[in-house]
């Protein structure tokens, strides 16, 4: 079955879903590729079933963060390296399903994003973490309508933390969307995270590998709040923020960094 329609027909089914069936739909998603539409493209097939068991062997940890390395896992093609399992679900979630023609962002990117922050909140609640922000791209490859979904490294802030907001400056520096004297440099102004830190990371790198396929002024994206868009007191959560009140509590702009690496 396509993905999408798992989250159209059944979102609160899936909102619901349990730790160990989130798990479950990665095996299954995993075994049966096709049926669910993960991209046709044998490198994210290759990639899958590190990708669920490092997500088990994470959620079997009191950290977000692996012991040892960094895992290895193809976008199309393309290396990037993950680290927590926020990461990995926005991989499962940008490589799989077929998207239809009609969607919007009410009905199809919003709710994606909520499921995504939903999902992580389930898988991660026994260690209590939760991004601070998580983001959705979307955008058009060769006619066919994509998502890549990512997250921000908050929480924990700590030593760990800097190591893979590095590994993910060094893959922005690749790709010379970051530049080398900026390794250690915030232009955000709230906190001041250095460049590698933001949701936006891995959705930019991963359109950027797409080279000429992808029109970038054309991708559009939403940058969310979890710890507010999950909040106990919104009544319905995969609605579109509607007012000027409730964006400024549960979406986010390009932060400073943002304005100057989506530019490049
Ligand atoms: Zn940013």
């Amino acid at each position: 079955m396509p993905i999408h329609q798992a989250f159209l027909r059944d979102m609160q089914v899936a909102f619901n879903l349990s730790r160990t069936q989130i798990v479950t739909l990665f095996k299954d998603i995993r075994d049966k590729p096709n049926d669910y539409g993960v991209i046709d493209n044998a490198p994210p097939h290759a990639s899958f079933p590190s990708v669920v068991e490092r997500i088990e062997t994470l959620l079997g940890m009191n950290s977000i963060f692996p012991n040892g390395a960094a895992l290895t896992v193809s976008y199309q093609g393309t290396n990037f390296e993950f680290e927590t399992p926020f990461d990995l679900v926005g991989w499962i979630l940008s490589v799989t399903g077929h998207i239809p023609e009609d969607v919007t962002t009410a009905n199809y990117y919003y709710p994606l994003v909520i499921l995504y922050c939903q999902w992580c909140r389930t898988l991660c609640a026994r260690e209590k973490k939760e991004a601070k922000m998580v983001q959705i791209t979307w955008y058009t490859q060769g006619g066919t309508k994509r998502v890549c979904l990512g997250s921000s490294l908050d929480r924990p802030k700590g030593e760990r933390k800097e190591i893979a907001r590095t590994r993910r400056f060094n893959m922005l520096s690749r790709d010379r969307l970051a530049l080398g004297y900026e390794r250690h440099l915030p232009y955000s102004g709230d906190g001041g995270q250095p460049i590698g830190h933001c949701a936006e990371t891995f959705p930019i790198l991963f359109i950027k590998s797409l080279g000429e396929e992808v029109t970038l002024p054309d991708a559009r994206g939403i940058a969310v709040k979890p710890l507010e868009a999950l909040n106990a007191g919104m009544p319905n959560k995969f609605d579109v923020p509607d007012t000027e009140t409730l964006r400024k509590d549960l979406l986010e702009d390009p932060c400073d960094n943002c304005e100057v690496v989506l530019l490049r």
